[in-house]
């Protein structure tokens, strides 16, 4: 990959490359994920880095948006095999299952969720990883009743169609709420010729296997009331109050 193609990826936010390469960017000395969300930097401040140790060895920070230091190639083998890894964290919503492939976050489940560890393959092992302590903190800022200034990276399991809500889901602000239908219109608006229904959209937030990190639980009914959660309504509501949403009684 030369360096023309490789600025290509980050101009596209491609996905494909993360892990691949690293971006710097020389006015912040900030080094990045190819597909980072961050405003694309001016061409002639980029420049790339085999790995994260390299980019660290240049005097770079690691993103706090893309995290790429969660992402280090070094580490590749990891993600090629198929295994993934669990861990378990206490939280005031009971025990968390957190699946990871040892880079991203695959799974965060709740006791007792409907779907419960669906998306998970069949090799797993219960391990704490650099990954998990992120996780961890990141829960630690959100159950103190603030909005983590840093995401994880993530990789839900899902069909395109369902993928392409969770992404929506992550575009709804902390402390908002939206309603199935609105994301039904978003999706058609950006997916023109396609067709969907806030059923359809209910049934794929339904399936969200990253509960909280994709923040599923900002969907309500157009009514105004909290309607079904996967990991139960009683949670979903604590989660909304967390964020200082008001919503109606049930
Ligand atoms: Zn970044």
């Amino acid at each position: 990959m030369n360096n023309e193609q490789k600025w290509q990826a980050v101009a596209e936010h491609d996905d494909q490359y993360d892990g691949l390469f690293f971006v710097g960017v020389k006015s912040t000395k900030i080094f990045c994920q190819p597909s980072c969300k961050s405003k694309l930097p001016l061409r002639k401040n980029v420049l790339f880095f085999e790995n994260v140790t390299q980019a660290k060895e240049a005097g770079y920070r690691s993103c706090k948006r893309c995290r790429p230091d969660l992402l280090d190639n070094q580490h590749k083998e990891i993600v090629e095999t198929e295994m993934e890894y669990i861990h378990k964290i206490k939280s005031p919503v009971g025990i968390l299952t957190v699946s990871s492939n040892g880079q991203r976050i695959s799974g965060l489940w709740m006791e007792g969720q409907k779907y419960f560890a669906k998306t998970l393959g069949k090799d797993i092992s219960e391990r704490n990883l650099p990954i998990f302590k992120e996780v961890r903190k990141w829960l630690d800022i959100y159950f103190s009743g603030k909005e983590p200034d840093f995401m994880l990276p993530l990789i839900p399991k899902g069909s395109p169609f369902q993928q392409s809500i969770w992404d929506r889901l992550c575009k709804i602000p902390y402390g908002q709420t939206t309603t199935y239908g609105e994301i039904a219109i978003q999706f058609e608006l950006e997916h023109k010729g396609k067709h969907t229904s806030a059923r359809a959209v209910g049934n794929a937030v339904g399936h969200n296997p990253v509960s909280i990190l994709i923040p599923c639980h900002r969907v309500i009914g157009k009514n105004g009331y909290p309607t079904g959660y996967a990991g139960g309504i009683d949670k979903k509501i604590k989660l909304l109050k967390l964020e200082g949403i008001n919503i109606k009684n049930l």
